[in-house]
């Protein structure tokens, strides 16, 4: 299997390859050049557990990776999960599941793909004898998902910049309580954008980024996008016979990573009726798939934080789909919406998607109502899923977070204060960070005094 970036004017590559890249040097998304069908193959799954599920599903794209080698990866991958099943689904009633995808080492779904890419990285380095450093700014949930999966790594260090006071108490401590000596989290004194400068800043910097094999772990690497198709071919598997046939995804949506994955799965033959992108009030995709028109607008922060976005990276991958892989048109249309913050489709098709959109002053009531109904604490980004409910057919709720990780918000909902286990062991643990100007420069020279090579 190949992999072709999505604007058309890379070079294919292999797995590991595309793995190792990131974003393609002409600025698009690596995608497989074909998808692979699936639909004879999912049945006999059933069969498997998890990661039995994962390495069959992802054989099909890592084929330049032995299978011993990747089974042993993705074995791996899933071992710091606390429930044997990885991925539950839950049934709250007939034709209604909940798919709990909170049960990995920092209590959110980023763990299915940063567990696996932490692996696989330190694979490949072992490979090719380098060495690399990972740099990274974060408002939360994917920096500490991305410790973690690199927690401890062979030929790499890991740099997360955060802004100082801004993310939650619990957040902070998911990345700075580690105890490993490879794991560098730098609080800066500013906001997210400041951190996201100094980020973009050195990554701009061409030589000091080739002498220190700077690395991104963002949201549009491929192996993020394979490793969460698998949680959608898994749950599938375990949904009963009658229910297979066309179920419904509502998926929390920000990245349009997640809810990518799982249409990804569709097009390669799994069924399902459609997947209902799920937005907090930061709407631009809900706006898109009503009107087709795709517009920015300022980001309002909400009680979701992780879905607070507006340019949603990985739309990219959608656009080169629906326009069957006419990579011109997607330079064309990335070219005007940079150009204009817009872009308006003529003809636009959803492609089994449909919205729905949750205001903040609808959250905390929403999770009260879960809970009266199910007896389910539901965290606030899995709250915007619950908005529409409806459509014939089965319903899969994707639950992205643990409860436990907004305490102060859930506990005004409903009364009770969720837990933990593994926060409760951190509130124990020394914080290690380093404060720092919000500068570029400074970040630099910490880089270059704690850097790998
Ligand atoms: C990252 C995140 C999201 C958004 O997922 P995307 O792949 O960016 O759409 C939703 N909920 C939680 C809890 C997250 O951490």
């Amino acid at each position: 299997m190949k992999y072709v970036s999505t604007r058309g004017q890379s070079k294919k590559l292999t797995f590991s390859e595309a793995v190792s890249e990131g974003l393609a040097p002409d600025g698009g998304l690596y995608v497989p050049e074909i998808m692979p069908d699936i639909s004879g193959k999912i049945r006999d799954w059933e069969k498997l557990d998890y990661a039995g599920v994962c390495f069959e599903f992802l054989r099909l794209f890592a084929d330049d990776i032995p299978d011993e080698d990747l089974r042993s990866i993705v074995n791996a991958s899933y071992t710091k999960f606390d429930v044997p099943q990885i991925a539950p689904l839950k049934k709250l009633e007939s034709g209604l599941y909940l798919l709990e995808l909170f049960h990995g080492p920092t209590l959110a779904f980023k763990d299915f793909a940063l567990q696996f890419l932490g692996n696989l990285y330190e694979y490949l380095l072992s490979k090719s004898s380098r060495k690399i450093n990972v740099l990274g700014a974060t408002s939360g949930d994917t920096g500490s998902a991305a410790i973690n999966g690199l927690l401890g790594k062979k030929n790499v260090n890991i740099f997360i910049l955060y802004p100082e006071g801004r993310i939650s108490p619990l957040q902070e401590r998911q990345m700075t309580c580690t105890g490993a000596d490879n794991v560098f989290p730098v609080a800066i004194d500013g906001t997210f954008d400041d951190a996201q400068a100094i980020v973009k800043e050195l990554f701009g910097d061409n030589a000091f980024k080739s002498k220190w094999n700077l690395s991104a772990v963002n949201s549009i690497n491929l192996a993020r996008i394979l490793a969460q198709c698998v949680y959608y071919v898994y749950a599938w598997t375990r949904l009963p016979e009658p229910e297979r046939s066309n179920p419904t995804f509502i998926v929390p949506t920000g990245n349009f990573g997640n809810i990518l994955a799982g249409w990804m799965a569709w097009k390669m033959g799994m069924p399902a009726a459609g997947f209902r992108v799920a937005t907090n009030q930061n709407d631009i995709l809900y706006r898109l798939f009503k009107t087709g028109i795709y517009e920015v607008s300022a980001v309002k922060p909400s009680y979701a934080p992780s879905m607070d976005i507006q340019v949603a990276s990985n739309f990219e991958r959608f656009i080169y789909f629906a326009e069957k892989g006419d990579s011109a048109k997607v330079r064309e249309i990335m070219a005007g919406f940079k150009a204009n913050g817009k872009w308006v489709f003529d003809n636009f098709k959803a492609e089994g998607f449909s919205a729905s959109k949750m205001d903040d002053s609808e959250i905390p009531q929403k999770i009260k109502e879960v809970y009266e109904k199910y007896s389910e604490v539901i965290d606030p980004h899995t709250a915007c899923a619950f908005k529409d409910l409806s459509g014939s057919g089965a319903k899969v709720v994707v639950s992205t977070a643990h409860p436990a990780k907004f305490p102060a918000l859930i506990e005004k909902a409903v009364g009770v204060s969720p837990k933990a286990e593994s926060l409760e062991i951190l509130k124990s643990k020394k914080i290690v960070k380093k404060l720092m100007r919000a500068s570029a420069r400074d970040v630099r020279e910490y880089i270059e005094a704690n850097a790998i090579r």
